[in-house]
């Protein structure tokens, strides 16, 4: 089966690997819910490649998220939730 998706800017595959920005960027993140159908448009508009299939399961790779939400707002499932990188007293890494 070929799907027909928009053609959209991401990183080229690799070329952010050595250089994580995520770290210092992201004041919150991506989390794959359950209801997760596995389409992988997620892995496509993610301008980073931090969200990438593996063993069947969506991952994302911390290092590399900025917490941008793009994920979350492209998914037609709606089964990515953001959540705040910092919870309960502020400063306090989770
Ligand atoms: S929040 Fe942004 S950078 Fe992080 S996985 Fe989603 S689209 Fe990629």
């Amino acid at each position: 089966m070929v799907k027909n998706l928009p053609v959209v800017p991401t990183a080229k595959a690799g070329s952010l690997v050595e250089t994580p920005t995520g770290i210092t960027w992201r004041i919150q993140y991506p989390v794959i819910l359950e209801t997760c159908n596995m389409c992988l448009d997620c892995t496509l508009f993610c301008p980073d490649g931090a969200l990438v299939q593996q063993e069947g399961k969506i991952v994302l790779k911390v290092s590399l998220c900025k917490g941008c939400g793009i994920c979350a707002n492209e998914c037609k499932e709606n089964a990515i939730e953001m959540i705040p990188e910092y919870s309960g007293v502020k400063g306090v890494f989770r």
